[in-house]
C-alpha cells in the first residue's frame, strides 16, 4: 500500500509542485488550500489530487481536515507544512493585524497541522515532516519583521521536534527556499527580476520543482539518518 503525504497550501505554486512530485514518486497525496476555490478544482482536475479546504491558522479545523484525510486515505505518513502568506510592511507601518496574520499562518499553522498528527506517527514509528520556510528566516528581510520572525520560528520548532520524534522514526527537516520562480515572483517587473537574479551565484530563479525534489528526499527512507536538518535551497545567495 503506498504511503500517505499531505502538503498544505499543496494546490497552488511551491505547494502543488510538491503535491505532484510525491505523487509521481508514488505516494497518495492530499493537497491542502485556503480559499483559492478555483484553483483547487482545477488542480485536482488535472492531477487527480483530492483537495481539502481549511485554514492552517485554525486548529479545530486543522484536527478535524487530518481527520477527513485520515477517513479517506488513511493515515498520513508524510506532512509537507508549505501554506504561508506574505503580509509585507516596513515595522513602523506594521499593522497588529499584519503581524498575526503572519504569525498565525506561518508559524501556528506549523503547530496546528503537526500537533494533531504526531501521536499517530508515534504509534505507527513512522513519520516524515517537511517544514517549508525561508531564507528570509535565515537572514531576515527589510519589511518582512513578521515572514522573517515566522520563519526562523519554523526553523526552531523543526530542530526541537526532530530530537523528540527520533527515537519513534520520525524525521523533521527544513527547506529554506531563496527566489523562486513562481506567479508572484513572476509578476514583478523584468527589470526588477533581473536585478534580483544578479545577486544569485547560479544565474537564475528556482523552480518549484528544485523544492518539490528535496522534499520528495527527505521523505524518503533512504533520509532516514537525516532529521533536524535545514536545507538551504537558494542558488548561493545566502550561505549559512
Ligand atoms: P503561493 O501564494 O503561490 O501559495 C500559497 C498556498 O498556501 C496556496 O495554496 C494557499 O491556498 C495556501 N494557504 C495560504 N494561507 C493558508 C491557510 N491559512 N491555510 C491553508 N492554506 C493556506 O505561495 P508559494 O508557493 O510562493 O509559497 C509556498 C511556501 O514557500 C510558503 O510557505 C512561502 O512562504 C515559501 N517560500 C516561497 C518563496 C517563493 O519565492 N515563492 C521563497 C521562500 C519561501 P489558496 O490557494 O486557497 O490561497
Amino acid at each position: 500500500m503506498s504511503r500517505v503525504a499531505l502538503v498544505t497550501g499543496g494546490s497552488r505554486g511551491i505547494g502543488a509542485a510538491i503535491s505532484m512530485a510525491l505523487k509521481e514518486a508514488g505516494y497518495t497525496v492530499a493537497a491542502n488550500y485556503a480559499g483559492n476555490d478555483e484553483a483547487a478544482a482545477k488542480f485536482t482536475a488535472e492531477t487527480g489530487i483530492k483537495t481539502y479546504k481549511w485554514s492552517v491558522a485554525d486548529y479545530d479545523a486543522c484536527a478535524a481536515g487530518i481527520a477527513q484525510v485520515e477517513a479517506d486515505l488513511g493515515p498520513i505518513d508524510v506532512l509537507v507544512n508549505n501554506a504561508g502568506i506574505t503580509r509585507d510592511a516596513p515595522f513602523h507601518k506594521m499593522t497588529r493585524d499584519q503581524w498575526k496574520e503572519v504569525m498565525d499562518t506561518n508559524l501556528s499553522g506549523v503547530f496546528n497541522m503537526t500537533h494533531p498528527l504526531w501521536n499517530g506517527m508515534r504509534e505507527r514509528k513512522f513519520g516524515r515532516i517537511v517544514n517549508i520556510s525561508s531564507i528570509n528566516g535565515q537572514k531576515g528581510q527589510f519589511g518582512q519583521a513578521n515572514y522573517s520572525a515566522a520563519k526562523a520560528g519554523d526553523i526552531g520548532f523543526t530542530k526541537a521536534l526532530a530530537q523528540e520524534g527520533a527515537r519513534a522514526g520520525i524525521t523533521v527537516n527544513v527547506i529554506c527556499p531563496g527566489y523562486i520562480a513562481t506567479e508572484m515572483v513572476m509578476a514583478v517587473p523584468e527589470k526588477v527580476r533581473e536585478s534580483i537574479i544578479a545577486t544569485i551565484p547560479v544565474g537564475r530563479l528556482g523552480s518549484p520543482e528544485d523544492i518539490a525534489r528535496c522534499v520528495v528526499f527527505l521523505a524518503s527512507d533512504d533520509a532516514g539518518f537525516i532529521t533536524g536538518s535545514t536545507i538551504t535551497a537558494n542558488g548561493g545567495q545566502y550561505l549559512t
